[in-house]
């Protein structure tokens, strides 16, 4: 898998051959939640990944993404923020002697030693539906402390998820893109009703020979979701075919890193065209 210890050394690899980089904040576990700046210019974007450990596999990608950018002309500023839970991937990578105080707990809400499927932080929080967007109101939330799909105890009660609202606020990204996985779908509809935003996300998934799906509005709580609420265009993409099982490994999901690889650039142009 793609650990923290690997990212850590990538960060700083990036950092050392001229990249821009840093920590947008810190876990509960007080690891570092990198990033790293490829290119210049006023507009920005944001791309994540790794925000449910499981999909450890999308930490990877982002990452593959900038040492493919890097070094070459980019007339913005992409901001790759490639593991907003690295708690999570530690428990997945060491299991719950990674967890620190909280071994116990996520032991007893696992059920097993097997973590393998963990997708949240390691207060049993799923940072993906702790954002101040409709809190509570998606389908599959649930309010205890799970291995997936908590809500938390309000909005932004994790430092993960404060920590990426505030950095998504400094910089101002003109869109922002969150990888996950799986099933080779482009999700941006947050009842919004933006026809530029719908053109955009149909022309990525083109581009990706994915399916841009329209009218799901059964998420809440998530990245994307806020980002719409605050005015920013912003897209989910899910990679690996939907025949793969969580989770996706390196090997399973290369033909996806390919894919995906220059598609911020790819993005940028696309966006500005349904924006023109
Ligand atoms: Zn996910």
């Amino acid at each position: 898998m793609y650990t923290y210890d690997i990212l850590r050394d990538d960060i700083s690899y990036l950092g050392y051959n001229g990249a821009e980089t840093g920590s947008i904040g810190s876990s509960v576990l007080e690891k570092n939640i990198f990033y790293v700046r490829i290119g210049d210019g006023d507009d920005k974007i944001i791309i994540t990944g790794g925000i449910h450990a499981r999909e450890n596999v999308t930490c990877l990608l982002v990452m593959r993404q900038a040492f493919a950018l890097m070094g070459e002309k980019i007339p913005f500023s992409i901001y790759f923020v490639p593991m907003i839970d690295p708690d999570g991937a530690a428990l997945i990578e060491k299991g719950a002697s990674a967890a620190g105080k909280y071994g116990e707990f996520v032991r007893k809400i696992n059920g097993s030693e097997d973590f393998s499927l963990w997708k949240a932080n390691i207060r049993g929080v799923d940072l993906n539906v702790n954002f101040d967007a409709k809190f509570g109101q998606g389908k599959r939330n649930v309010r205890y402390p799970s291995p997936q799909d908590y809500i938390g105890e309000y909005p932004f009660s994790e430092p993960e998820t404060a920590a990426l609202r505030d950095f998504t606020r400094e910089i101002k990204p003109i869109f922002t893109i969150s990888y996950h996985a799986l099933g080779r779908e482009v999700y941006w509809d947050f009842g919004q009703n933006s026809e530029k935003d719908r053109i955009f996300a149909h022309s990525v998934a083109n581009f990706l020979g994915y399916v841009a799906v329209d009218g799901d509005l059964s998420s809440a709580g998530g990245y994307k979701d806020w980002c719409v609420l605050n005015g920013i265009t912003a897209l989910t993409i899910e990679i690996g075919k939907s025949s793969l099982a969580h989770p996706v490994s390196a090997v399973e999901a290369e033909e996806d890193i390919k894919l995906n690889l220059d598609l911020p650039r790819k993005a940028y142009e696309l966006y500005n065209k349904a924006f023109l």
